[in-house]
């Protein structure tokens, strides 16, 4: 039976009205401004800043180049704390810029990066914390800035996960110096490829005007070494058309989250993450840890009986950074265990608004199975 059903993906891209976007796109046949900080790039950030809560938001072609350019801005130096527990963009955008990474572990309740493992990190070095809003929860933004106002240190928080996050009615891009979103076409809001910085401080806009294109002032001058980072017209385009239907996407996601919590709660061996107190989330992902002794079975082990059926969960993230390939064992995996350890045990599941509840049933009912 099962084999005859379609394949379940752990996401699949939300989609405006075709008709919307087609729509949408139409004045950019009269205008031919396809690039190039165009209308609707102007109209989107200002759109989003009001959205995530934020001052300003500098748009950028992807999540990535957001993050990379934003650490290059601050013309940072030597070492940056970050957490291992993340997509590789994060530790990559640091040792892009040239500055090294230090691994800070991350609490076992929510997968944030541990504020009280910070502090011993701290040497001479040290310029910057990197801390990621993993799955849409809030790091400990109170503490974590705390540290950094102390030791003179800026903060830039990856909130690639956090799009429409609130902590006590503040949007998750008014934390720290910047953040980073990213709306890539996985991501709970996305403009196929994109990203963006959000930010209170006006100084590292213009930085990051200039740096997305070229590091050019003017026509005559040019005077940063910039990249290429520009959003073109029709990503802004499906941004906008997305951004329409953005609270709708979040309340499905929402429903289907609640179905698999009441699944799934009270089993013994799986750890389901509560909500955090004052934090309104996004429902962007839905991880499950397993312990392996009380679940009888582990992580790996019910990816490849899930897989069996055709539903496709994600180990997210596994490995963690710090254990790439590409470091060739430059940096230590047990310095960090607690990231360890949550990374061995980790599978999200399928999400995403078209889910449809029976699917989620099935999937839970494949899940629990062994018992
Ligand atoms: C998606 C993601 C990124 C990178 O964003 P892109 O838009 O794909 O470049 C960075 N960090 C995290 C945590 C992400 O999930």
């Amino acid at each position: 039976m099962s084999q005859k059903k379609k394949p379940i993906f752990v996401t699949r891209s939300s989609m405006p009205p075709f008709e919307e976007y087609v729509e949408t796109i139409r004045p950019l046949w009269d205008s031919c401004w396809l690039t190039n900080m165009g209308t609707y790039h102007e109209e989107l950030a200002k759109k989003l800043a009001d959205y995530l809560g934020v001052p300003f938001v500098s748009l950028f072609v992807n999540g990535h180049m957001a993050l990379e350019l934003c650490i290059q801005a601050f013309g940072l130096t030597g070492e940056v704390i970050t957490t291992p527990f993340t997509f590789v963009s994060t530790t990559h955008a640091i040792i892009r810029n040239g500055l090294t990474p230090v691994f800070a572990d991350i609490k076992e309740e929510d997968f944030t990066m541990d504020p009280e493992k910070i502090e011993g990190l701290i040497t001479d070095k040290t310029t910057a914390i990197l801390p990621v809003h993993v799955y849409g929860n809030m790091c400990d933004t109170e503490a974590i800035e705390e540290i950094a106002k102390k030791y003179g240190l800026k903060v830039i928080y990856d909130a690639a996960h956090a799009f429409g996050v609130t902590k006590k009615g503040r949007g998750a891009g008014d934390f720290g110096h910047a953040s980073m979103f990213s709306f890539h076409a996985t991501k709970v809001f996305h403009t196929i490829e994109g990203g963006a910085i959000g930010t209170k401080d006006k100084n590292l806009v213009h930085a990051l005007w200039k740096l997305k294109d070229f590091g050019i002032r003017d026509e005559e001058v040019v005077d940063g070494i910039g990249a290429n980072g520009k959003m073109n017209e029709f990503q802004a385009a499906m941004g906008l058309c997305n951004l329409n239907h953005v609270h709708e996407e979040i309340e499905k996601r929402k429903n289907i989250v609640l179905h698999y919590r009441e699944r799934l709660k009270g089993r013994k061996g799986l750890f389901l993450k509560e909500e955090q107190q004052n934090v309104c989330s996004n429902y962007g992902y839905f991880p499950v840890i397993f312990n392996p002794e009380l679940f009888g079975e582990d992580r790996d082990s019910v990816f490849l009986r899930l897989k069996s059926h055709g539903i496709h969960a994600r180990k997210y993230f596994y490995p963690l950074t710090n254990a790439m390939e590409c470091f060739q064992g430059r940096f230590d995996v047990q310095k960090t265990p607690i990231a360890k350890k949550i990374g061995d045990r980790v599978l999200t599941l399928p999400l995403f608004s078209q889910l449809p509840l029976e699917e989620a049933d099935r999937i839970c009912d494949i899940l629990l199975e062994n018992g």
